[in-house]
């Protein structure tokens, strides 16, 4: 398949090589200047999509997301389908499908979950919007970058799929890690608390698979000094999203947005930048109710 593809930063230039690897034609763009070994590289976004099949990106947010899709619509093949994987606002996903689809063209939002490390190694989940007709051209191109691609209804359902679930993400890692800190507090050793709460009514993905706390578990970034793993950047963007969502739709999502406060804070004024989200753990143990 010829493929264009835009946007080769930490997840787009392994999903691209992944799709070289696998004898596909790609052609890439980023205004960054990075190239991918095997790939065509084009001067512009709209030079990437010319004679193309698919037109991925992977993109930094929403308003990137619309202005490259107002470059390369209009210069897209009739019936190709633009397949945009970056994490963007509900909404944005929304407006560029229906210019595509204005434009003749099939669109899907198709958010991953499984980092730097599941674009490495080819074992991504896909979050999906969109058309069956454009979700079973992408197909063998989930197949490639992934290991699951759920198609999660009309577009925007990705996008929708992708801010709920790390919704929960940060609400459950911060309840884990605040829990530690009180734990610790309590005088119950870590691995104690993990014995239990792993395999009691506490345990979660954060918990059991990702542990915040060092030593205790299976390897996580606790174990590497809270290198990211996912930065508390990125959870702060995600749960961002799900807020401005939340608010357009009307839900009540106290817990969603106390997560946001936090996240914030820690990034914002404290020191969490350039940390893994699991951080959260040593600013717990470092406060009390004060
Ligand atoms: P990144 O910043 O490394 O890559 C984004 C790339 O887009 C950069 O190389 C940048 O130069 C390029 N770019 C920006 N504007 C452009 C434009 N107008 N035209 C062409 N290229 C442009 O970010 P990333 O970590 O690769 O993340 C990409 C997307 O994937 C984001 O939406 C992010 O939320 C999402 N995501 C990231 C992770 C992760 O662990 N990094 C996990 C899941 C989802």
């Amino acid at each position: 398949m010829k493929i264009g593809f835009i946007g080769l930063g930490n997840m787009g230039a392994p999903m691209a090589a992944n799709l070289i690897a696998a004898g596909h034609e790609v052609i890439g763009f980023d205004v960054a200047g990075v190239i991918v070994e095997g790939a065509a590289q084009a001067g512009t976004a709209a030079e990437a999509t010319a004679g193309a099949e698919v037109v991925i990106t992977m993109l930094p947010n929403g308003a990137i997301l619309r202005s490259v899709a107002a470059e390369v619509i209009p210069t897209m093949n009739p019936g190709a389908v633009l397949l945009d994987c970056s994490t963007v606002d509900v909404e944005s996903a929304r407006a560029v499908a229906e210019d595509a689809r204005a434009a003749g063209l099939g669109a899907l939002d198709a958010p991953v979950s499984g980092g730097i490390g599941g674009a490495a190694a080819g074992t991504l989940t896909f979050m999906v919007g969109g058309s069956e007709e454009a979700f079973a051209t992408a197909k063998p191109l989930f197949d490639i970058m992934g290991q699951k691609a759920v198609h999660c209804g009309p577009s925007g359902n990705g996008q929708a799929a992708k801010i709920c679930n790390n919704m929960i993400l940060g609400v459950t890692m911060i309840a884990t890690c605040e829990a530690f800190a009180l734990a610790d507090k309590l005088g119950l050793s870590r691995a104690a608390m993990f014995d239990v709460v792993s395999t009691s009514s506490g345990y979660s993905w954060s918990m059991n698979a990702y542990c915040p706390a060092p030593g205790v578990g299976p390897k996580s970034p606790a174990d590497n000094g809270y290198t990211p793993g996912f930065a508390a950047e990125l959870m702060l963007k995600d749960l961002g999203l799900s807020q401005q969502a939340a608010e357009a739709a009307d839900a009540d999502t106290p817990m969603g947005a106390r997560a946001l406060e936090l996240y914030r804070a820690f990034v914002e004024e404290e020191d969490g930048r350039g940390r893994d989200f699991s951080a959260m753990l040593p600013r717990f143990e470092t406060r009390g109710r004060g």
